[in-house]
């Protein structure tokens, strides 16, 4: 990859035309979330001016697929396919001196959040929130790192709310509290596509996704050794914050506008103090709006990756799979195959639903559906399945929690196999075709 950096990528997107200045001044309250949600998927923007404050924002920088696909240099349908195999393949990585790390030039013991352009974006929010945090932690066993983002309540001058969901970071989190102890952790901020997209991944319990994101890079990723923390950073970030998540302490956070277009409630969530900031001489901060397509794609595309190798792994002759945007790229997919024999389109929904908690509904079709076409996959529905024998529903296993339809997580699943019957006869499933129709220019046909 031709980038190391969230600068060295934001000049990549405005060389080629895909980012913006936003020059005027611009209120945090609500603003910047409204500005970055309609330029989402047109342009990456960058504020220069957000008010109270001298640090610029960014956002919208993986915006839309073409963008991913600029940012991994791969053709858009082989995105999950090239994720998957940085996954199956990841690299390790290198660590750096902080004097030649950028992350630590401006280094400050007494943090004060209000100091950084931290945007308040839905209307019912708590308030501030930090949406573009990585969270890197060690098990406190094993010492094996993790990386996740989480959103990230400001609560006063060095104190965040964060809400864990029971995956790697929550676990880590209970075993340092099973001993009344605190949990180490950095919050890294300003990053490139390469890293945000490897702290997505499904990865098992002990994978570093960072090893993930050096795979994407083709070399290893340079990582710098925290001041306070025992924990190594990104040492090309923008900004990190240091600090602890404290045992046995519970303080309200939320409500949030999350990924599915709700509001996640409030509630009595684990909380976070601060004890040192560093960063660059003049960094950039960025927010992601939440359920833009950049948030959905974040979280769609590793997914896809990680399902992929699953799905294959238990039927090889699935092609491809699809997070789809409807579906908040995590609820719904649509799995491609070129089914060999009969049931195997059941199969690969089984072994789905087992690869993540938040596959609700699955589509199965034909090798001739374009996956990322809606109407397409919508008439294989229409008519290549059959309710009573292609549908089935299984019920209160577990979903996702900020599903406002499951019950506090516990979530119905459904499968639809709609792929051809093998024993019906071939032109019964014919699609229709007009001769010579592909070749047609119709420019050469009107005047
Ligand atoms: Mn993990």
């Amino acid at each position: 990859m031709n980038y190391k950096s969230l600068r060295e990528w934001i000049n990549i997107l405005e060389n080629a035309d895909m980012l913006k200045h936003v020059k005027k001044e611009v209120s945090l309250e609500y603003e910047i979330a409204a500005i970055g949600k309609i330029a989402c998927g047109k342009y990456a923007l960058i504020f220069d001016n957000p008010k109270g404050s001298n640090i610029p924002v960014v956002t919208g920088l993986t915006g839309s697929r073409e963008m991913l696909s600029k940012a991994l240099n791969v053709p858009v349908p082989e995105l999950a396919s090239y994720f998957e195999k940085a996954q199956s393949n990841p690299g390790g990585y290198k660590l750096i001196h902080k004097s030649e790390s950028p992350v630590k030039e401006v280094i400050t013991k007494d943090v004060n959040l209000h100091n950084l352009p931290i945007p308040i974006h839905h209307e019912k929010d708590s308030g501030q929130y930090i949406t573009s945090g990585l969270v890197v932690a060690k098990n406190p066993e094993t010492g094996e790192r993790n990386v996740s983002i989480h959103r990230l309540q400001v609560t006063d001058k060095n104190h965040l709310g964060i809400l864990l969901l029971p995956r790697h970071l929550m676990h880590f989190q209970r075993l340092a509290e099973d001993k009344n102890q605190p949990l180490e952790i950095a919050i890294v901020i300003g990053l490139d596509p390469v890293v945000m997209l490897a702290s997505q991944a499904l990865t098992p319990l002990g994978q570093d996704e960072f090893c993930i994101a050096s795979a994407l890079y083709g070399n290893p990723i340079e990582l710098v050794k925290c001041e306070t923390v025992d924990i190594e950073v990104p040492a090309h970030a923008e900004i990190v914050l240091e600090g602890l998540i404290l045992p046995n302490i519970r303080k309200p956070e939320g409500p949030f506008g999350e990924y599915p277009k709700y509001y996640g409630p409030q509630g009595d969530r684990e909380y976070i103090e601060i004890r040192c900031m560093t960063t660059r001489k003049n960094p950039i901060y960025q927010t992601i709006v939440p359920a833009t397509d950049e948030h959905l794609l974040l979280g769609a595309v590793p997914r896809e990756g990680g399902i992929l190798q699953i799905v294959k792994n238990a039927v090889p002759t699935v092609s491809a799979v699809h997070l789809t945007p409807g579906g908040t790229g995590r609820y719904h997919l649509v799995i491609q195959m070129e089914k060999k024999n009969e049931g195997e389109a059941k199969n690969a929904i089984f072994a789905a639903f087992g690869s993540s908690q938040e596959v609700k509904h699955i589509v199965v079709v034909d090798k001739d559906v374009d996956i990322f076409n809606p109407i397409e996959v919508n008439w294989a529905i229409a008519t290549r399945c059959q309710a009573s024998e292609d549908v089935f529903i299984i019920k209160d296993a577990c979903g996702n929690k900020l599903d406002p339809s499951s019950k506090n997580g516990v979530s119905d699943k459904m499968g639809i196999d709609a792929t051809i019957p093998l024993s019906s006869p071939k032109e019964k499933f014919e699609k229709i075709r007009i001769p010579n129709e592909e070749n047609i220019n119709l420019e050469q046909y009107i005047e």
